[in-house]
């Protein structure tokens, strides 16, 4: 994977509808996208996918929408208004603003290429007899850098837990990090920036009442947890579930939707009995992997991240991480919350938000473990595993996204072989009748094999070739986007044939 590869990812992203820059007329706006024609039918589906296997498939889990503006004082219980902060640095020549962190990440990266190359340069000096964790754990100049790491990782992070600004500042002197723009180590001191954006409710000036846009979803939940506990008749362990819109401005918006400061949401916040936490952290740790590799994207696009510095309210948390064209990257995140949220709530609300619990009788603030993941990463991340340039027996390059069949924008193309003779008119007869079930498009303009590549771009699993034959016996070919492979059948099985490939059991069962 490279940086070659994401740019192509990108930029076959806005060529094909997917993504486009906001207000692009204007030259856009930092890390605010917009979705085009073939980008909201994949961001709908993958929403979809999300919300059934988690409110329809779960007798105990109920979804919400709560709105995006809440009453102020939810930022101060939740713990936002004073510290949901980034620590920025500037470069006085470049005029540039970084987040301290990420300089010191990327510096830890760089010697994380180190390492890569090393091992790289080893396979092909020993073949087949190279054994990788062997080489890992003896070759000195591998192990100096691994112990470089180890002693990176912890300063920032005792800096980061400490909000130690200074030792932040200082560490960023020890290991000489140069800006990458001006090239000069000229910085400021660190200082802490919120990244909630701030509005006023109200139009009667001096009157006005400061609001925050959401950072994020989970206290709608949180702050609905009776309503939903009265109306619902759900028993402890249950979660609620919502998708929706957050915002943070952050302080540098890189690589494309990874990070943006207008995104999506999916997140459900599960009450449990305290003490039962551990084990349904497990479980849901598990039915979250689980959810990913369904998709079949591959086994080895994923793997867990623990945290080590945990967040003052966790007492476990972890990352599914996947394989982005740039690296293993945050896509979910676990937490076992305790009863923390809950508990602020009560107290910055002054009411109850308890449970009593038939079984032990006894009354209860419930512990939470919440699964949190952003929908337009995992959009990215859909697309980049999906994206491939196949050469084929002829020579030629196809452009294909390998999205799974059952978040592919456009499910199957209807397309006449020839532009007359009649097999219009039987083609758009067809495309008719599947639209009722499937995102279906017909298509009659250019050759067949430039109709096949068109849909192979945007994803199409499936499509449908009227011919001649079709229109004496009444069969069809179907054609499979990934294997090209095509069979003859009846055109009044196409509907029950992609009902089958596509059923909700044959992904999630
Ligand atoms: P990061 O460390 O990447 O800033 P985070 O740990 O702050 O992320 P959480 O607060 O745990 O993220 O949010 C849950 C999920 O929301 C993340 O796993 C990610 O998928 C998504 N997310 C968070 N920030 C952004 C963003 N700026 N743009 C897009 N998605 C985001």
């Amino acid at each position: 994977m490279s940086d070659d590869l994401f740019k192509k990812i990108t930029s076959h992203a806005k060529e094909y509808g997917f993504v486009f820059p906001s207000s692009e007329i204007y030259d856009g706006l930092s890390a605010v996208y917009d979705y085009g024609p073939n980008g909201v039918l994949l961001k709908n589906n993958i929403r979809d996918y999300w919300w059934k296997a988690m409110v329809q498939l779960h007798e105990n889990i109920v979804g919400i929408d709560a709105a995006i503006f809440m009453h102020p004082r939810v930022w101060k219980a939740s713990g936002h208004t004073d510290a949901f902060n980034d620590p920025l640095i500037d470069n006085r020549d470049s005029k540039k603003r970084y987040r301290a962190d990420q300089l010191v990440e990327d510096h830890v990266a760089k010697i994380q290429a180190k390492i890569d190359k090393e091992v790289k340069k080893a396979r092909k000096r020993f073949g087949d007899d190279f054994d990788e964790e062997k080489f890992l754990n003896e070759h000195p100049r591998v192990q100096k850098y691994k112990a470089q790491i180890t002693d990176i990782e912890m300063r920032l992070n005792q800096a980061l837990a400490a909000q130690d600004l200074a030792a932040l500042k200082q560490l960023i002197e020890d290991l000489q990090i140069a800006d990458p723009v001006s090239g000069t180590r000229n910085w400021t001191d660190v200082k802490q920036f919120n990244l909630m954006f701030e509005t006023q409710l109200g139009a009667v000036a001096g009157n006005a009442q400061s609001l925050y846009l959401r950072p994020e979803t989970a206290q709608g939940i949180f702050v609905n947890f009776n309503n939903v506990l009265k109306t619902s008749r759900m028993k402890i362990p249950f979660g609620i579930a919502q998708t929706g819109k957050a915002f943070r401005n952050e302080i540098i918006a890189r690589q494309f939707i990874f990070r943006m400061r207008e995104f999506e949401q999916m997140e459900m916040q599960f009450f449990v009995r305290p003490g039962t936490e551990m084990q349904w952290y497990e479980t849901w740790k598990e039915k979250r992997m689980q959810w990913h590799k369904s998709l079949r994207l591959g086994d080895a696009y994923y793997r867990f991240k623990d945290h080590e510095q945990l967040a003052h309210y966790a007492n476990a948390a972890t990352d599914i991480e996947f394989k982005f064209p740039f690296g293993f990257k945050e896509l979910e995140g676990i937490h076992s919350r305790t009863d923390f949220d809950l508990s602020r709530h009560e107290e910055f609300s002054g009411k109850k938000l308890r449970y009593f619990d038939p079984e032990t009788r006894e009354t209860y603030v419930p512990y939470v473990i919440e699964t949190s993941i952003g929908l337009d990463r995992m959009f990215l991340a859909v697309l980049s595993a999906s994206y491939k340039e196949e050469t084929l027996d002829d020579g030629s390059v196809r452009t294909v996204l390998k999205i799974p069949a059952i978040l592919a924008p456009v499910k199957v193309a209807v397309l006449p072989l020839l532009r007359k003779d009649g097999l219009p008119e039987a083609a758009r007869r067809i495309y008719e009748n599947l639209r009722w079930d499937f995102m279906a498009q017909y298509d009659d303009k250019d050759a067949i094999g430039r109709r096949y590549r068109r849909q192979d771009a945007i994803g199409t699993p499936y499509a449908v070739t009227v011919d001649h034959q079709s229109l004496d016996d009444g069969t069809v070919t179907l054609r499979e986007r990934d294997s090209m492979k095509q069979e003859r059948i009846p055109a009044e099985e196409i509907g029950r044939v992609l009902r089958e490939k596509l059923k909700l059991s044959s992904w999630l069962g």
